[in-house]
């Protein structure tokens, strides 16, 4: 009886872009938790995956139809792990049919967190957007605001895998727009200035370089100077496992959300 209970009980996951890198670890995170049911994959590259490359008697079959999926499966929350042209479209389509959503897929705009926010009211359900879900980077950010109070010169250097499509990443945009918040005097002194093409982007007065080459997974250094010393404040997911904690975090928070919440820092205590 008390088995029954517990399986009831259990967050059913459902993947989309479970055949990416990314989605692959999620099945196997999803896949070794007590109080998680992984119930279906999607991606455009239909077929069999894996779901533990640590084992080898575990199949996911992948199609390519969310609508469907969803309609059969009736998840609890789809995690997205796709690409920047696919993601509104699968939150468009989950939030509607009341299914809460974790999205971990980069390049979102502020009309696409506005629309999202939008979207949750309307169900009455959560999301979670997190640009990073590496525990380790979230601190990284935060560790960069409490620094942006003292240093008033700053610049991030972000390194990812040559495949990474947007640049600079959503990391290092939400570190700047965060060490802006907390040293306006900065991000208003940049706001009229000149933009030298080769000194990277500028977000809030922060100059963001972005470094992409094979090898890397992701980086990040935030360096501020100050008369007679620099500070660096760096993180680095050396794989891609980094990120579950947080990712399976998110799954189990957004089960009792009613809103949208973008960044995984809201749901950590700091
Ligand atoms: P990836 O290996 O290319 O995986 C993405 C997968 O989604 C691919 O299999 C892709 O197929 C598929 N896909 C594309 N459009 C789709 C659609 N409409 N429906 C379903 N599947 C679709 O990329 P990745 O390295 O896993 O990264 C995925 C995203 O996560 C990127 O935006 C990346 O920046 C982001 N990311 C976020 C975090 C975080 O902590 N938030 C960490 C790492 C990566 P095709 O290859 O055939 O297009």
């Amino acid at each position: 009886m008390e088995m029954k209970t517990e399986k009831a009980s259990r967050i059913r996951v459902v993947v989309a872009g479970a055949a990416g890198r990314m989605g692959r670890q999620v099945l196997a995170a999803v896949s070794r938790e007590p109080d998680m049911e992984l119930v279906g994959g999607v991606d455009v590259r239909e077929g069999r995956v894996p779901i533990d490359a640590e084992r080898t008697d575990g199949f996911l079959e992948v199609t390519r139809d969310l609508v469907s999926s969803l309609t059969r499966l009736r998840p609890d929350v789809m995690v997205d792990f796709t690409h920047p042209a696919a993601v509104m479209e699968n939150v468009r389509t989950a939030l509607g049919m009341g299914v809460r959503c974790v999205v971990g897929t980069t390049g979102l705009g502020a009309q696409d967190i506005d629309e999202i926010d939008r979207l949750c009211h309307r169900n009455g359900i959560g999301a979670v957007v997190a640009p990073n879900f590496a525990i380790g980077a979230v601190l990284m950010m935060k560790f960069a605001e409490m620094a942006s109070r003292y240093f008033h010169a700053a610049e991030i250097i972000e390194l990812h895998h040559d495949r990474k499509i947007d640049a600079p990443s959503g990391t290092a945009i939400k570190t700047a727009q965060g060490m802006a918040r907390v040293d306006r005097a900065r991000a208003e002194a940049a706001a009229g200035g000149e933009e030298p093409l080769a000194r990277g982007e500028s977000v809030g007065g922060v100059r963001i370089h972005s470094v992409r080459l094979p090898g890397l997974v992701a980086h990040q250094e935030v360096l501020f100077g100050g008369p007679g010393q620099v500070l660096t404040i760096r993180h680095d997911s050396i794989s891609r496992e980094s990120f579950m904690p947080g990712v399976m975090l998110a799954i189990r928070r957004v089960m009792d959300l009613d809103h949208a919440v973008f960044g995984l820092e809201h749901l950590l205590d700091l």
